[in-house]
């Protein structure tokens, strides 16, 4: 019998034979909030991907890729489908050759700068602290006022839905502020081409801007996520919430950052549902008091 004629529940088991089920996320995003993924695969190589992702299309099923869960509150009630985590060496690794370092989207963006540094490679070390993944941080584009990681990229290896897996060249990718129209692909690596430079003054400066981003994010024990785009011109999305009024409001055990606005903590006892909560409070009151409609740069599952 074909796996199509079955009913739609014994087709979802048949497809992810082996494959976890009832996975809690929260120990896999920075809040460590959230419930349970449906179906949970680590692949341990490519072509084990391609299969999940084969499989995913015959039985239409969603697929979601995690990063290391930086920009994302998944909420308690889970996610249906299948999530993917690239936490296999076979998708972490991290080569060097000439001017060209090549990542795997599981690869920590922190350790590619690093190692990029610690080999004369200058450029990224601007986005020293930004906590992620390479796969995650390319698909949002991540940076700083001075900078991001798309403006570095010389191509990115992708699969499609269906398990294709293709080159795709600086020139058929599109960076904008905080986004990507990698959307709809499997970011599998990139390679990225850095400028030479003293690995030694490459050193001393990464540390510095270490330092400098350590005094702008919140710190302390609470676990805390950056929430809003900043909008196109004028003020910083930090700076509309505090204009609001709303630093330090709290909703069940979720707070916006005293530190910097554009931060909400979550207390051990915090939720995401109060993570939610909060946000939609904090951007009624920033419409209501500044007429600006803030954008979401967390991603909510
Ligand atoms: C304290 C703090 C400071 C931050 N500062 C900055 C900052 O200065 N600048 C900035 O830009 N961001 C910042 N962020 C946001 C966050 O760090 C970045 O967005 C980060 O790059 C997300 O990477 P991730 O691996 O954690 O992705 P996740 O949060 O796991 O996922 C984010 C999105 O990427 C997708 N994704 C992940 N991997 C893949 C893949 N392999 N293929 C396809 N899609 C994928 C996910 O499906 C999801 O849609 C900050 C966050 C925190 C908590």
């Amino acid at each position: 019998m074909s796996v199509m004629n079955k009913s739609d529940n014994s087709v979802r088991q048949d497809i992810f034979r082996g494959v976890q089920r009832n996975v809690p996320l929260a120990m896999y995003t920075r809040l460590q909030l959230g419930g349970l993924a449906e179906f949970f695969a680590e692949p341990e190589s490519e072509s084990d991907l391609i299969a999940l992702l084969k499989q995913s299309q015959i039985g239409k099923i969603p697929v979601h890729i995690l990063g290391a869960g930086s920009n994302l509150l998944v909420s308690e009630k889970g996610i249906g489908g299948l999530t993917v985590r690239f936490s296999n060496p076979a998708f972490c690794g991290i080569t060097i050759e000439g001017q060209r370092v090549t990542a795997g989207a599981g690869a920590k963006l922190g350790q590619v700068i690093t190692q990029s540094v610690s080999q004369g490679l200058g450029g990224i070390e601007d986005l020293i602290g930004i906590p992620g993944n390479m796969g995650g941080s390319l698909l949002g584009n991540a940076g700083t006022n001075s900078g991001d990681l798309g403006q570095w990229v010389e191509s990115v290896r992708v699969a499609g839905i269906n398990g294709e897996i293709s080159v795709l060249s600086k020139n058929e990718i599109s960076f904008g502020y905080r986004s990507s129209s990698l959307d709809d692909a499997v970011i599998l690596s990139a390679t990225l081409r850095l400028e030479k430079d003293n690995p030694a003054e490459l050193a001393k400066r990464m540390q510095k801007l270490w330092i400098v981003r350590k005094t702008q994010q919140p710190s302390g024990e609470r676990a805390s996520v950056y929430v809003f785009k900043n909008p196109a011109t004028g003020a910083s999305a930090g700076e509309l919430v505090e204009q609001a009024g709303l630093k330090g409001t709290r909703i069940g055990g979720a707070v916006v950052s005293e530190h910097n606005a554009n931060f909400i903590m979550v207390e051990p006892e915090g939720t995401a549902e109060d993570v939610l909560r909060l946000i939609r409070f904090v951007r009624e009151q920033v419409e209501i008091i500044t007429e600006i409609k803030l954008e979401l740069s967390l991603e909510i599952w």
